[in-house]
């Protein structure tokens, strides 16, 4: 069964065709800066043929046609007609409380993912383009709806309320919601299953380590509680946003700095976290590069990060009432030898012992714990498409 797994943002799509038989990725490809001068396709197949195609993409609607024009291509595509796509997987950020797991795509759903626009205003509006959009091009097949907050839905209420009055919980829908759900749950199944184990009988935590970053706390397979909020801004300092600060700073500045709305919402997330901290990038590589030249403000936001992370792994290890795995996963997370280390280092208090030599790897399944540590550590690449196709071919196939 042959799946598209389409994720559509304001101005890219990024698009995998699956072959959901033996869960093999047959091409992926990225269409950027749709609505903008210079827009172009990039595509790769299994066969390792790469396409890039330089071509004006006006909206999302000419950019899907011209992506499945792309699969279709004799010479870089992966099939010979459209009618063998079989379904469609959609990534969508924000279910609100509607949502605690995927869904088959009618008019009515719609109505709803529109409504939600308001909860993120940001990522659902291009997601609800992409599913009008691939429904009047791939009409007569299954499109399903997969959500990056339903993984959290099962977080109890005295988890997700937030200390403000009740009545902007009933008006406004204000608490925690949750993000990169998708990520958590393929990360913290696979993670069981390496292990051996059913994801029932273990607490793990994940820690997604990316350009965003947040952690779960999974217990009996499912989110007890995470670190990212409301919107993706909260828990963990990240790579240019704040993660979790003193609400009362975010008014002092507007006052002091005299910021409307818009700049300081700027300033909370595209100025802040480890950028805003060293300001020399919020790419972790360049950070440890500079740290290790003797940057201090490089090396202050890494270890602003790597205690963070083990504060809330101290956090949700009292959540879970324990601990049996801690799993990286995330740019971050897969690739950082480094930052795995510090994180780890103050896990030693658990007894948790590194074994440096099977951390020294990238982008790898792999146990990074010493056999015997009371905690197992590792490192579990994510795979959100694959969850997504997963999710979509048993709704499909019902
Ligand atoms: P993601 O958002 O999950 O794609 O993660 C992207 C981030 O991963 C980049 O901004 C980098 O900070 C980080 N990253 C990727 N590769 C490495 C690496 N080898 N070492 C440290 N950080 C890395």
């Amino acid at each position: 069964m042959l799946i598209l797994v389409v994720n559509c943002g304001s101005s890219s799509i990024k698009y995998k065709l699956m072959d959901m038989e033996q869960e093999t990725v047959l091409l992926s490809g990225l269409a950027e800066r749709i609505g903008i001068a210079g827009s172009r396709i990039k595509q790769e197949s299994q066969a390792g043929k790469e396409l890039v195609l330089e071509q004006d993409l006006p909206n999302h609607k000419v950019a899907l046609e011209t992506i499945l024009k792309c699969i279709t291509d004799q010479t870089y595509g992966a099939i010979s007609d459209i009618s063998m796509i079989k379904a469609v997987g959609h990534r969508v950020v924000h279910g609100g409380e509607e949502f605690n797991k995927s869904v088959l795509i009618n008019d009515e759903l719609i109505k709803v993912l529109e409504e939600l626009s308001d909860l993120a205003p940001l990522h659902n509006p291009p997601n609800v383009v992409g599913i009008k959009t691939c429904r009047e091009i791939l009409p007569g097949i299954p499109h399903v709806a997969v959500f990056d907050t339903a993984f959290h839905q099962s977080i109890p209420k005295h988890a997700f309320m937030y200390g403000i009055p009740y009545q902007y919980y009933e008006k406004y829908k204000i608490r925690k919601y949750g993000f990169h759900g998708t990520s958590h749950k393929y990360v913290s199944g696979r993670a069981a299953e390496i292990l051996g184990k059913s994801v029932e009988e273990l607490k793990i935590i994940v820690c997604h380590l990316g350009n965003g970053s947040s952690i779960t706390a999974v217990g009996n397979g499912v989110s007890v509680d995470t670190t990212m909020g409301f919107t993706p801004l909260a828990g963990l300092p990240m790579g240019t946003r704040t993660g979790d600060i003193d609400p009362a700073i975010v008014t002092f500045l507007m006052e002091k700095e005299n910021l409307s709305i818009d700049e300081t919402n700027n300033l909370l997330n595209k100025q802040s976290g480890v950028l805003g901290i060293s300001g020399i990038s919020s790419d972790f590589r360049d950070l440890e590069d500079a740290a290790n030249q003797g940057n201090e403000r490089a090396e202050l936001a890494l270890s602003m990060f790597a205690y963070s992370i083990n504060k809330w792994i101290g956090a949700f290890t009292a959540a879970l009432g324990g601990l049996d795995v801690v799993v990286f996963t995330g740019g971050i997370g897969e690739n950082s030898k480094d930052m795995r280390a510090r994180v780890l280092k103050g896990l030693a208090y658990t007894g948790l012992e590194i074994d440096e030599e099977k951390n020294n790897s990238r982008g790898k399944e792999v146990i990074i714990s010493k056999p015997g540590s009371p905690i197992t550590a590792m490192v579990v690449p994510t795979n959100e498409e694959l969850m997504i196709a997963r999710e979509t071919k048993v709704l499909a196939t019902r």
